[in-house]
């Protein structure tokens, strides 16, 4: 059992839930309970939102400096605990240690990129060239921020979004996926141990309907930041015109490889092999699709593709040498192994099936092998729907113009990559391709701290991106004051607009 003080986090304190309800935390290796959480209710909810909403004014007053030290001493806390919240981290979502590790390192890099940030991102003065006038455009805390995340990168997913919330002078309540809640107690933990004043973060635990749902329709939060599926994803849209609160959703994917006949087809392989089933293809940014461009192309790929899904190399999360551990719970890998049946029945070519693997010794944990597919076609819902697992689909294009359609044309728009060492196309592709992130021979485009994450489509909503400086302005507002000197004042009412003349 991984033993932490497991009560909400509200207004500073560590409160003991007002139910017994409490919900398992189970891990993907084995099936056993290796945690639980308390169950909050709406009204706990309520206090968490009273709570940020009363230390708004003395952190959005604080300096961006002490703001910026804050974050720094969580990076140090997190530099401190790497191992042990790695061990969390991999215990929880059956993503390997090795995985895990890069995780916190990310974190750490981004506490750091905020605490940079928290002081630099100043004002401006608009001097209109009339002695008499001046504005200033003022970035102002949106306020109360309610977070909520997925379960696949808990840990990351929560610092993309409460480091600049906080960098930037907001409050939040968080709200984590109740399948992994285990590392986001644990950063909270860290925040509260680097000092960050009573209120501003908040912490309620549950699932989607009871906790998540109240927390985007409350009238005294000011905005929400949510990272997870589509379907949930439009319902706090939906929730949040209600009272017209700010919102960005980022959400599900279906990425291809485009692989033209020119490229090096070894490192193409390579590069769908790591970007397919790493992690357990259970990343937003995971290419589930393959696009060979050319009948020969897809062959030579798909004869390299096959002995390198079957030598995947499955594992418990733990396992150093492990490729990939298991699906996050037993509901994801029947829904994974459905859509290969599903596949099979739609007429796809099933060249590799992983729907049989056991994993000796952990005969209960949520494990299955990597599978391809190859003859997928658009009509095919294998290839519309996210699958979110290690299963990789080969759809056959004969020719540029037809592979480009296919994610211009696709409901998802998060991330794309082409392979190929012709420099024109890949620049002509890179400008016509109808998808936030784009791979030129780099499979996952997954930017670095210092960049900025944003899909198209269906895959986020939102002007902003999460995420680098994008992230910093998505969390304020911009206030603009115009001031007249009172010797610039003229006698008598001015009924046009004001022209300030
Ligand atoms: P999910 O939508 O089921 O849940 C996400 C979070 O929302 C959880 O904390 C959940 O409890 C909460 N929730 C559920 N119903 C809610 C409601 N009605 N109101 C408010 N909150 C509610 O998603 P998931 O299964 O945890 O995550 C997997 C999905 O996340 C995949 O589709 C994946 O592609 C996507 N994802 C996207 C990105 C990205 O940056 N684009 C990153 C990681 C994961």
């Amino acid at each position: 059992m991984i033993h932490h003080r497991d009560h909400l986090y509200i207004g500073g304190d560590w409160l003991r839930p007002r139910t017994d309800s409490r919900i398992a935390v189970v891990s993907p290796n084995t099936e056993q309970e290796i945690g639980s959480i308390p169950e909050a209710r709406p009204q706990d909810v309520d206090l968490a939102v009273e709570a940020a909403r009363a230390a708004l004014p003395g952190w959005s007053d604080t300096a961006p400096g002490e703001r910026a030290a804050l974050l720094r001493r969580v990076a140090e806390l997190l530099v401190r605990d790497k191992e042990e919240i790695a061990r969390v981290e991999t215990l929880d979502t059956g993503k390997t240690l090795k995985e895990s590790r890069i995780d916190v390192d990310d974190v750490t890099a981004v506490f750091r990129y905020y605490a940079d940030l928290a002081d630099k991102e100043a004002g401006r003065i608009v001097d209109v060239g009339l002695a008499h006038v001046v504005s200033r455009v003022v970035p102002v805390p949106v306020g109360v921020c309610a977070l909520i995340t997925p379960w696949n990168y808990p840990l990351l997913q929560l610092s993309w979004k409460v480091a600049p919330c906080l960098a930037a002078g907001n409050t939040c309540v968080i709200k984590p996926s109740e399948v992994t809640p285990l590392t986001s107690i644990m950063l909270v933990h860290l925040l509260e141990e680097a000092g960050v004043p009573e209120g501003v973060v908040n912490l309620v635990l549950g699932d989607g309907p009871t906790v998540g749902a109240p927390l985007t329709e409350h009238d005294d939060v000011d905005m929400v930041s949510f990272t997870g599926g589509l379907a949930t994803g439009q319902a706090i849209i939906r929730a949040s015109a209600t009272t017209v609160k700010r919102v960005a959703v980022e959400l599900g994917g279906k990425n291809p490889l485009i692989v033209f006949d020119d490229a090096d087809l070894d490192k193409a392989a390579d590069a769908l092999m790591g970007s397919g089933y790493g992690a357990a293809g259970e990343r937003c940014m995971a290419v589930s699709v393959a696009v060979p461009v050319g009948k020969e192309t897809a062959d030579r790929l798909v004869e390299r593709l096959i002995p390198r899904v079957e030598s995947l190399k499955v594992g418990p999360s733990t396992d150093s040498s492990a490729d990939f551990g298991p699906l996050v719970t037993r509901e994801a890998l029947e829904r994974v192994k459905g859509y290969v049946d599903l596949g099979v029945q739609e007429g796809a070519k099933l060249l590799v099936d992983g729907r049989n693997f056991k994993m000796q010794g952990y005969e209960n944990g949520f494990y299955m092998g990597g599978c391809l597919f190859d003859e997928v076609t658009p009509n095919m819902r294998i290839y519309k729907e996210e699958i979110f697992g290690p299963v990789l689909s080969v759809v056959r294009a004969n020719t540029y113009e037809e592979a480009l359609a296919l994610p211009n044309d696709h409901e998802y728009g998060n991330g794309v990559a082409i392979f190929t060492r012709d420099g024109d196309a890949a620049r002509d592709f890179a400008a016509r391709v109808n998808v936030g992130m784009v791979g030129i021979n780099v499979p996952i485009p997954v930017p670095i701290a210092y960049y900025t994450f944003g899909g198209w489509k269906a895959s986020a909503f939102g002007d902003l991106n999460q995420h680098g400086p994008d992230a910093f302005r998505f969390y304020t507002k911009t206030k603009t004051v115009t001031a007249r000197w009172p010797s610039g004042i003229k006698d008598g009412a001015e009924f046009v607009i004001p022209t300030m003349r």
